[in-house]
């Protein structure tokens, strides 16, 4: 058992009185590059960190009525009663959390699984509303927990597709499907190249033990996310109505160019960054593969670049993190990573170096924001994973 599979254990056995048998992990995800191409049909390359969702289960013999699940977070300290009959929702005071949970089940009940009464704890080694995508870590992870309890088969893109619906209609989050296929399609040592138009994945050796990625979060939320985030999926919905193609994923440079006119300066912008990173996601693919580090590194400084100025979410806070990560000794590349208007940095840097790189950003952001970052390294590590526990 790990740590964090033994602590949730323990909270189990004092919860309910008796052993889990079976564990769930899923990890959380940073995108190393393709950003804001996922609503576009583009292609996405996140991996997997070693930062993880963790669900430890058993089931419960019914004494009587309907069947339900009690579910007990960690990070909320609080324990919530959940139907598994059919047609019955969440009830109406359950709390926000737990709507992720109830989805996943629903999403089950839809497919006609039968799901035992059973009890469970989650805990996450994933920050929460971090950008590193908690939220998809904990649906996989239920997820896996239900499948195997009900006996359902179900194939690991049917979980991801699951697992964003429970997001879209339970959370209220309109997600693209990136995190919720990283969570479940991951592999150590790999990164997963996505198209998020046929959900094809293809899985890119990365093969230098020596390098690490290094995930920094500016801790900085601006208020302009949600709104921006809509009014960029609308801007990229009206380049693809003016072009005339379902989605800029079929949209090319020159088309662009010969409809700059019509599309007027912002909307052109927007749709630039969209083809161009697409481009430079398969590129990106390409030059891991094929061992071409420093290429990479060019593709992560361009992409941020894109963000910010043609498609306007980066921030001053992002700005600095990946000025002052370009400016170390042993960085390859950098950028933003996810949504935008605060949240995360990706960096790629010599494992050697990753000590002195964090001490001087952390250093360097500091004096220019008075905020302090949060940082850490990682590999990319394993997708979900069910474990059943031994007895004792
Ligand atoms: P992110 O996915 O980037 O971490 P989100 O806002 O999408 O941020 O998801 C965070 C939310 O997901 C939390 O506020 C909580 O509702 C839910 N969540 C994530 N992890 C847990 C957990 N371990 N226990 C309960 N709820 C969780
Ligand atoms: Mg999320």
């Amino acid at each position: 058992m790990t740590d964090q599979q033994r602590q949730a254990d323990a909270v189990f056995r004092d919860l309910f009185g008796r052993p889990p048998v079976l564990a769930a992990a899923a990890p959380g995800r940073v995108n190393l590059i393709g950003e804001h191409v996922d609503y576009c049909d583009g292609f996405v390359l996140p991996m997997a960190i070693e930062r993880e969702t963790v669900i430890v289960a058993a089931p419960r013999p019914v004494v009587g009525g309907e069947p339900i699940a009690r579910l007990h977070s960690t990070a909320f300290a609080e324990t919530v009663e959940l139907p598994l009959t059919p047609g019955t929702g969440p009830p109406a005071a359950a709390p926000g959390w737990s709507r992720y949970l109830a989805g996943v089940i629903a999403g089950f009940l839809d497919r006609g699984a039968t799901i035992p009464a059973f009890d469970a704890v989650v805990d996450s080694t994933v920050p929460l509303g971090g950008g590193l995508s908690s939220s998809a870590s904990l649906e996989v992870a239920m997820a896996t927990i239900v499948a195997t309890l009900a006996g359902h088969a179900i194939g690991p893109l049917e979980v991801a597709q699951l697992c964003r619906r429970a997001e879209h209609e339970f959370a209220g989050v309109p997600c693209g499907v990136m995190d919720q296929c990283a969570s479940v399609l991951c592999i150590r040592d790999h990164l997963l190249l996505l198209d998020c138009r046929s959900l094809a994945v293809m899985q890119v050796p990365f093969q230098r033990p020596d390098l690490r990625v290094l995930v920094m979060n500016s801790n900085v939320r601006h208020a302009l996310n949600d709104g921006g985030y809509a009014a960029r999926r609308a801007d990229c919905q009206r380049a693809a109505a003016i072009l005339g193609v379902p989605s800029l994923r079929e949209a090319t440079l020159a088309e662009l160019e010969a409809s700059r006119g019509a599309l007027g300066d912002t909307i052109f912008r927007r749709a630039r960054h969209v083809v161009t990173e697409i481009a430079r996601t398969l590129d990106a693919a390409t030059a891991i593969a094929q061992d071409r580090w420093a290429e990479l590194g060019e593709l992560m400084a361009a992409s941020h670049v894109s963000l910010r100025d043609d498609y306007a979410v980066s921030c001053l806070e992002l700005d600095l993190l990946v000025e002052l990560a370009g400016a170390q000794p042993g960085v390859i590349g950098s950028r933003m990573t996810g949504g935008g208007f605060g949240g995360c940095t990706v960096t790629l840097v010599e494992a050697a170096r990753a000590d002195a790189v964090m001490a001087a950003v952390a250093r360097g952001y500091r004096q220019g924001t008075g905020r302090e970052c949060t940082l850490f390294t990682t590999r990319p590590a394993a997708g979900a994973r069910l474990v059943w526990l031994p007895a004792s």
